[in-house]
């Protein structure tokens, strides 16, 4: 859940950054000295150590350069996490358009993601930014869960509104006087049996941490491989 909610800071941290433009003349220079690390790391392809430098300058909430995002595209590319690569590599090309330094390089770097992007859709492992799927934990896997009747609190009856639980009806007679009778809807109990639950005094309900697909994304990449493939081989 974590990298998500990362994944969209970072996206309008980027719209935000990028309107302040280069008016912000102050601190340029740490943003000049992350952005040479970052593209150094990139050069002897450590494309950890240059994420986290990005993600960094992007913390920092300095403007960032003009090319970043082209650079941070490239990186997570090569890290894997392709649905952020390309989300990255569109806001450059909207942002650049044709001006860009790296203009041509991120039009191939779209291309090359069309193929693990198009896997990634494939593939039924994982969810669409690539991250494995793993059983939900919240209802194991179930989608459902089991809990107590909203309706009853679990008592499996409800009092009869007919005859306000007391299973009598009182009825005025043409003397002015009160007779009492039998509830025909409850026959005299004064209880029926819970409508929600009908009387289990349990309801079933799709489990909101998975909304019922019984599964939730993990932190691994998916290498679109099936466990039990694996397994099978093991044996
Ligand atoms: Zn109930
Ligand atoms: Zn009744
Ligand atoms: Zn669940
Ligand atoms: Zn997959």
């Amino acid at each position: 859940m974590k990298i998500f909610a990362s994944t969209l800071f970072l996206l309008i941290a980027l719209q935000g950054f990028l309107v302040l433009g280069a008016s912000a003349q102050v601190n340029l220079g740490q943003t000049d000295r992350w952005m040479k690390g970052a593209l150094a790391a990139m050069e002897r392809k450590d494309y950890q150590t240059a994420n986290s430098i990005f993600r960094n300058l992007i913390d920092s909430g300095l403007p960032l350069p003009e090319e970043m995002p082209y650079y941070f595209s490239e990186t997570l590319f090569q890290l894997g996490q392709y649905d952020n690569s390309q989300n990255f590599v569109n806001k450059y090309l909207e942002l650049t358009g044709f001006t860009g330094q790296n203009y041509e390089s991120a039009t191939r770097l779209k291309e090359k993601l069309k193929v693990p992007l198009a896997q990634i859709l494939e593939c039924e492992l994982c969810d669409r930014r690539g991250y494995r799927y793993e059983s939900c934990m919240n209802c194991q896997g179930k989608k459902q869960l089991e809990q107590v009747c909203s309706y009853c609190k679990a008592k499996g009856v409800v009092g009869c509104s007919r005859c306000g639980a007391s299973g009598m009806i009182k009825k005025v007679n043409m003397f002015n006087l009160i007779d009492f009778y039998e509830c025909e809807r409850c026959t005299g109990k004064g209880r029926l049996t819970c409508p929600n639950c009908s009387g289990s005094g349990k309801e079933v309900s799709s489990c909101k941490t998975c909304e019922g697909s019984g599964k939730t994304p993990s932190n691994t990449l998916c290498n679109h491989e099936s466990p039990e493939h694996t397994l099978g081989l093991r044996k």
